[in-house]
């Protein structure tokens, strides 16, 4: 075979974007897209319309959170009724449930009754919209390479597919817990087991689907791995909770901390999760600090959620 013909064969087998060899390339099996002034708009595109779509979605998703963390401690359908004003029980129209804006654009307020919404609402949208942005960020740079070369792996696109969707919900699951535990000391189990078990699967699919082929990990080490890892981060939660009893004689840190730490071992893995308990640590000083120092605002909680459901 002459030189030229093996070096286009090589390329092309290799799956390399673009042509290493210039000329040398057959013009006929090149995409006209390769002009790099239009491939460096049309990624720029995808990315941009990719980001804008994910927080979109995270903001709507967000807000359906909001009905959720509302609804969930009263015992509530969090399908219907439609959502409304807490205090005047009016029920909500359209343009007063988009996310952020119908916030924005209220001030903050009821409509009718002007009581204050909380703003738990607008923070808990903005942060689901923001998680969900980052989780995607890796799924939409390979989408904008795949379309821009089809001849590219499209394994790409369909790993960082399978890794971003459980991360979306890993967050949606986080900001969910957060809240209930922040506002009702509450982690319900009907939350924390499902996300255990939703962490494990996700973890162990994407074993299978070769994370982590260079190491030789295989989806029975991993499941193994991880399980260890779920029993040590809860046991170190249940140990502090018993070593905290036996000096106080009284709680100090519930069960469902344990499942919650469990939760965070079943996607991170144990170094992860310990790096989250330690930030939860610290976070939790910090706040405890500021809340000694201005005593008034451990009290005036009122601002955080009080009128949406
Ligand atoms: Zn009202």
């Amino acid at each position: 075979m002459p030189l030229q013909s093996t070096l286009i064969h090589q390329s092309q087998k290799s799956g390399c974007p673009r042509s290493r060899f210039g000329d040398l390339g057959s013009r006929k099996s090149r995409p006209p897209s390769v002009d790099p002034k239009h491939v460096y708009s049309t990624s720029r595109m995808i990315r941009i319309l990719g980001t804008i779509f994910a927080g979109l979605l995270g903001l709507a998703f967000g807000s359906f959170l909001n009905v959720c963390l509302s609804r969930w401690p009263e015992g509530e359908s969090v399908v219907a009724p439609r959502s409304r004003c807490r205090h005047c029980s009016r029920t909500l129209t359209w343009w007063e449930n988009v996310p952020l804006v119908s916030w924005l654009a209220l001030r903050g307020r009821c409509r009718t009754c002007h009581a204050w919404i909380g703003w738990r609402y607008p923070l808990v949208e903005a942060a689901v919209g923001l998680l969900w942005i980052c989780a995607t960020s890796r799924l939409f740079a390979s989408l904008a390479y795949a379309i821009n070369y089809p001849e590219g792996p499209i394994a790409d696109v369909l790993r960082n597919l399978s890794e971003a969707v459980p991360l979306m919900l890993f967050y949606w699951f986080l900001v969910a817990l957060a809240v209930l535990d922040a506002e009702n000391l509450w982690l319900p189990d009907w939350l924390t087991y499902p996300g255990i078990l939703i962490g494990l699967a996700s973890t162990v699919a994407q074993e299978q689907f070769g994370y982590h082929f260079d190491t030789g990990v295989r989806p029975l080490r991993a499941l193994t791995g991880q399980l260890l890892s779920i029993l040590a981060a809860a046991t170190l939660i249940l140990l502090i909770r018993w070593l905290y009893w036996l000096f106080r004689r009284r709680e100090g840190i519930g069960l469902g901390d344990a499942k919650l730490m469990a939760l965070l071992a079943a996607w991170l893995g144990l170094p992860g999760a310990l790096v989250a308990f330690g930030l939860g640590v610290v976070l939790g000083a910090l706040v405890a600090v500021i809340l000694l120092a201005i005593p008034a605002a451990s009290t005036n909680t009122d601002g955080w959620a009080s009128s949406l459901r």
